[in-house]
């Protein structure tokens, strides 16, 4: 259907093509009484059909066509009216005019083609650029949808693992189910990390953070994993290495992690080692060096790209996606850095990151600060108020998330949706709050808002407000940052983790 600004456009295009033809023929007539009033040679006429001729591309078929015509037909007649007429001159013009108009249409045949082939491939880019937004915004919702159930899974088979009469069998598969969950989860969260790193969704936040808690964060919950592992995983970080800088430490933190990650996985006996230092000045070098099985030089320009796998025949203990490198490589080239890799088929594999980043002082001393603070940090619960409302609807997490909590000694109040967590908050004492986000009848979002209106109209201290979310990116997490919430904890839940904050919340 056309439009009216489509049919606005074409009628303006119309008036404006007529406007040439008329210019065009008033140059024609002007040009050839120039000719006899400066008895200029006749031939310079011709140039005209050349000038014609390559204004194709902005006139309308009938206007060339038109001034072609008009031109052939002027000098045909101005030969005619001549006392002697040449009929040479007649002949010229006449080959003439049959030439241009076939070559005319040549010409338009083909720069419509190329137009219309140009069309189409704008049709076909807007048509893929629609369909990743949709495949985005599909896997942002999916990505909630997904890890609930996950978490459930998760949750349900870790507190079935402590009841005491269990039989070791049951317990084995229980610890089958919660690991196959976690492998689960893995490829779950690599695919949805890539597909929005390729929707280009993801954007760069700069933060001050401190260096070393940048790494502790990262190292600790790894080597937790590796407890019971030969392999030793070591920091080594260079004294030049400020304690303070601006970077974006979200994604430095998942390019350590997805390195290291690696080199654990991929190393059976040895060490894998984790230097960090500074160079000139202002980029940061971070290389994780292994002893394991390496990669043949013929493989090392495969590992970047997306679900490449060179080690497939090998164990399956080494399970993957083959996406974990190319999300790696496109974070650091988002950083505005880059990532290589140097390796020794059975040997071993040094991996180094290069990113840019603002150093804010001078260096520190990093082992004043890598200590396993985190896991010291599990005390005992606060013992005047140790009253958590949680706010979620999800009958599955209810329960695990009650069981935990509980036998952390805290005493938990459950409501399902937002509405109903302001009103328990406007009439009762919480130490803290567990917010799920996706709620009925209010958002989490929307209640930690009102939530914190209420403290400050009744000049309350503020409760700690703990976001339960599967959605993850970096832009929901500001946003729930941003309502007032004070930290958010990611589904499935890493008991752990939550323990740890609570406490941390609750008796700061
Ligand atoms: P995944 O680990 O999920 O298979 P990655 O993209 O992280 O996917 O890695 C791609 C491939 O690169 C791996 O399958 C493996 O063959 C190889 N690779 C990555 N890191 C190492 C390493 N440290 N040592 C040996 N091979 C590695």
């Amino acid at each position: 259907m056309v439009t009216a600004n489509q049919l606005i456009s074409k009628r303006l295009n119309n008036v404006k093509q007529f406007i040439v033809f008329i210019i065009g023929i008033a140059i024609i007539i002007s040009l050839n009484k120039l000719i006899i009033l400066l008895e200029l040679p006749r031939s310079l006429i011709s140039i005209l059909f050349w000038v014609i001729l390559a204004c194709i591309p902005f006139l309308d078929r009938p206007v060339v066509f038109g001034l072609l015509f008009f031109k052939s037909m002027f000098s045909i007649l101005t030969i005619l009216s001549s006392p002697h007429p040449n009929p040479n001159g007649l002949y010229a013009n006449c080959y003439n005019l049959v030439g241009t108009i076939v070559f005319a249409e040549v010409m338009y045949r083909t720069i419509k083609g190329l137009r219309d082939l140009n069309n189409q491939l704008t049709e076909e880019s807007e048509k893929a650029n629609a369909a990743s937004k949709a495949k985005a915004n599909f896997l942002a919702n999916m990505s909630h949808e997904i890890r609930t159930p996950i978490s459930g899974i998760r949750g349900i088979s870790e507190m079935m693992c402590e009841v005491e009469n269990r039989s070791s069998t049951d317990k084995e598969h229980l610890a089958m189910i919660k690991s196959s969950s976690d492998i689960l989860l893995h490829v779950v969260n690599d695919i949805l990390n890539f597909s929005r790193i390729e929707s280009g969704k993801e954007s760069i936040s700069p933060e001050i953070c401190d260096s070393a808690d940048l790494f502790k964060q990262v190292i600790e919950p790894i080597k937790s994993n590796y407890l019971h592992s030969s392999v030793e995983l070591k920091l080594e970080v260079s004294p030049s290495l400020p304690k303070i800088i601006e970077c974006d430490k979200t994604k430095i933190a998942q390019i350590l992690t997805n390195l290291i990650s690696n080199a654990m996985k991929f190393t059976d006996q040895g060490e894998v080692i984790v230097y960090a230092t500074i160079e000139n000045d202002a980029t940061l070098q971070i290389s994780v060096t292994d002893t394991g099985i390496g990669i043949k030089e013929s493989d090392q320009a495969l590992i970047f790209s997306e679900f490449e796998r060179v080690h497939t025949s090998y164990e399956k203990s080494r399970e993957g996606t083959g996406l974990g490198l190319a999300i790696t490589k496109r974070l650091v080239e988002q950083l505005n850095g880059t990532l290589s890799v140097k390796s020794t088929f059975g040997s071993g594999s040094t991996f180094t990151a290069l990113i840019p980043v603002v150093p804010m002082d001078e260096a520190a001393d990093m082992n004043l600060h890598f200590e396993n603070k985190v896991l010291e940090e599990k005390v005992a619960p606060c013992s005047i108020n140790n009253c958590v409302l949680l706010a979620e609807d999800n009958k599955v997490n209810q329960v695990y998330i009650k069981h935990f909590l509980e036998k952390n000694g805290y005493d938990i109040t459950i409501v399902e949706n937002g509405v109903e967590a302001v009103s328990h908050f406007s009439e009762n004492d919480y130490s803290a709050i567990l917010m799920d986000i996706q709620m009925p009848l209010k958002s989490g979002v929307q209640a930690t808002e009102e939530i914190r209106d209420l403290e400050i109209e009744k000049s309350l201290q503020k409760t700690p407000i703990l976001a339960l979310t599967a959605s993850v990116t970096e832009e929901e997490q500001r946003t729930f940052l941003k309502a007032g919430m004070n930290e958010v904890i990611p589904k499935p839940i890493d008991i752990e983790l939550l323990m740890n904050s609570l406490t941390h919340h609750i008796n700061n």
